[in-house]
């Protein structure tokens, strides 16, 4: 297909820099290339070959050498805000940490303060309703507009056909049906459901590692454990019913663990972490070693937030 470049080296595509290629690769850089991904998704379709969107690559880990398949590289960028209506337009590759930080500098609102330090784009903020000491990306979000993969149709969905929830949203349980073109949000008043004094700059700063990671890299999990919550209250949410991964991981001696080039981050213990020579397979045999360390340990299954992506 005239499109699609072969054998393309797509190591600085996951922020875990793991070595990998692509066996097609496509970039969507303008509206022209949004008309063009239905047909390479097609193409795919009839080659049966799996499809991989990749925006900021900030949540996700390449667990193979070579991908088999499509890769199709998101790279739509240009936002703007109407300092009259305190509407932000956005387009869904838009980085939402500069974002965050330019409203402010710029235009002296600072309704999204809390994502100033939030790696990712608008639509990984969307998809996983990326939130940041309580601020959630469904907070101000008004609409929509996504490319259907299926029929090629393009629609709108307001917020409540959406379906935020924590961590998720209509896109996440649809997976791979939607491409997310744009998104607007109103911020003209503020949304909250909880308040938050926590100095997000300085945690950011401090209390969080840089470079090669994807963030908290296991889901904090669902349990109703009575000896947990006796002996363990402060490290478990009553309202969510959700334990701290990283105090599961902080206790089973993980932290700062490390097999070959993969390692747990001396700072916070739920953030994987790859030197420059780390492959998956460092990192994958890291992760079952601490799922099975924590369960022995717990009795607590641990499941990855970051997505694990492999050929099949
Ligand atoms: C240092 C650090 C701190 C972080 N802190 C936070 C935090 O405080 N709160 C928080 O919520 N998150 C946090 N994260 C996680 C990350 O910022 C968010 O998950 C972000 O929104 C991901 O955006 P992205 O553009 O990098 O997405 P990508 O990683 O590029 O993609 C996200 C996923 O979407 C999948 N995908 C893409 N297109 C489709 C499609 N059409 N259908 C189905 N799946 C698709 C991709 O395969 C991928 O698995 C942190 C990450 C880092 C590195």
């Amino acid at each position: 297909m005239k499109y699609l470049e072969q054998n393309k080296d797509i190591t600085s595509l996951s922020n875990f820099k793991t070595p990998a290629v692509a066996r097609y690769y496509f970039e969507v850089k303008s509206n022209d290339d949004v008309d063009k991904i239905f047909d390479v998704v097609t193409f795919a379709k009839n080659e049966n070959l799996k499809v991989l969107f990749v925006w900021w690559g900030t949540n996700m880990l390449f667990a193979f050498d070579k991908f088999k398949g499509v890769v199709i590289k998101n790279c739509l960028e240009w936002w703007n805000y109407n300092e009259k209506s305190k509407i932000l337009k956005t387009s869904s590759n838009d980085n939402i940490r500069e974002i965050a930080e330019s409203l402010e500098k710029d235009y002296g609102q600072d309704l999204w303060h809390r994502f100033i330090g939030l790696p990712g784009s608008i639509w990984g903020a969307i998809f996983g309703n990326a939130g940041c000491f309580w601020l959630e990306t469904e907070n101000n979000f008004v609409s929509a507009k996504v490319l259907d993969l299926s029929t090629g149709e393009i629609q709108t969905f307001d917020k409540q056909q959406m379906i935020f929830s924590y961590r998720t949203s209509l896109l996440k349980q649809y997976e791979w049906k939607y491409f997310l073109i744009s998104a607007d949000f109103d911020l003209s008043t503020k949304v909250e459901k909880y308040h938050s004094d926590v100095d997000n700059l300085y945690f950011r700063e401090h209390k969080q590692p840089k470079w090669n990671t994807c963030g908290s890299f296991f889901k904090n999990p669902v349990v109703s454990l009575e000896w947990f919550k006796r002996d363990y209250p402060d490290y478990y949410s009553q309202d969510m019913k959700l334990v701290s991964s990283w105090f599961l991981l902080e206790n089973s001696g993980l932290k700062w663990h490390r097999i070959w080039w993969a390692f747990f981050s001396p700072l916070h213990a739920n953030f994987l972490m790859s030197d420059w020579s780390a492959t998956s397979s460092d990192l994958l045999d890291l992760i079952d070693h601490a799922q099975k360390i924590v369960f022995n340990k717990f009795w607590i299954n641990i499941d990855n937030e970051v997505r694990i992506i492999t050929n099949f």
